[in-house]
């Protein structure tokens, strides 16, 4: 059953959680591995500031629950990015947020980005990151492109305990896209040549789960022209288009792998099938944040990117 108030009533991540195994290890390996995730990622600021008053209900919940497991994520930092609730939520009822970066008067963007995070759930980093990214982009939004920046597509796998790569179901959204003219193509995919393997299950067909139906329309909605997507651990900077010759040859300490794609993916289903640019970054580390300076490296060449190759008129 959908309990849709259950993130009002479960108490905040304390930050022996804010890594799941620690719990499961033995006593010296988890006070090593609690040590570790302490000075890795730092523990989680969860404080009592009072909310702007611009920041909505559920969204101020929202940035409690968010704040609270990810320890590179303030609580402040959260509410001041003024994100907004979509209508939509997860599986367990949690909203699925949003912030846009609009057109700025007297200038044309050079194009529609929709930059999305926390796919997987179990890739805190690429949550992270992107809140960082969005501190950039509040403070120098040029209009150079219109943004609009989904920071965790999967709340309910990132913000439970013991943090899943799946969803509440667990379904992997990554396989959970359609895949025209085959629509069991990703469930046939997962039985025979994954046998079964559970962190990969695409869910009993395409678009069966809210969170990438919700993406799905967004994109529909939104009409990107380039689709970012940030994932962990493989390290690399992948990209999936009909054509893929201009695919970036390195976003900053990312070199290019094009790994290709699976039925039901994103990659597979906006790069190829819709033919929208996906880039997929893979940062090296699910769980350690790139430093200050690998994350304005990594912004920087992706913007880069896009000016050298996206510019059409919107
Ligand atoms: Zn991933």
């Amino acid at each position: 059953m959908i309990d849709k108030e259950r993130y009002l009533r479960i108490p905040f991540f304390g930050p022996h959680d804010c890594c799941g195994r620690t719990r499961t290890a033995s006593m010296a390996s988890g006070k090593l591995v609690q040590l570790t995730a302490i000075l890795i990622i730092g523990l989680p600021l969860v404080t009592s500031a009072a909310s702007p008053d611009s920041i909505s209900e559920p969204v101020d919940q929202a940035c409690q629950h968010i704040a609270g497991k990810l320890a590179s994520v303030g609580l402040d930092e959260c509410r001041t990015l003024q994100l907004n609730s979509t209508g939509y939520t997860s599986v367990n009822g949690f909203p699925i947020l949003v912030r846009e970066y609009p057109p700025l008067p007297r200038r044309s963007p050079r194009g529609r980005i929709l930059l999305v995070g926390g796919t997987h759930g179990d890739e805190l980093a690429s949550i992270s990151v992107i809140f960082k990214w969005m501190k950039i982009l509040q403070q120098h939004h040029s209009g150079l492109f219109h943004w609009r920046v989904v920071p965790l597509l999967n709340p309910d796998g990132a913000l439970q305990r013991h943090h899943t790569r799946g969803n509440a179901n667990g379904v992997d959204l990554n396989r959970n896209f359609e895949t025209v003219g085959a629509e069991d193509a990703a469930l046939r995919h997962w039985i025979e040549r994954t046998y079964r393997n559970q962190r990969r299950y695409p869910g009993e067909k395409p678009l069966s789960e809210p969170e990438s139906r919700w993406l799905k329309q967004e994109i529909m909605d939104f009409r990107p022209d380039v689709i970012i997507s940030v994932h962990a651990p493989h390290d690399l900077v992948d990209y999936d288009a009909p054509n893929r010759t201009n695919a970036p040859e390195r976003i900053g300490y990312l070199y290019k792998h094009l790994m290709g794609t699976y039925p039901g993916s994103l990659g597979n289903y906006a790069g190829l099938q819709l033919g929208i640019p996906v880039i997929t970054m893979e940062l090296p580390h699910a769980g350690i944040m790139p430093t200050r300076e690998q994350i304005s490296l990594l912004w920087t060449d992706l913007v880069r990117w896009l000016i050298d190759n996206i510019n059409r008129s919107i």
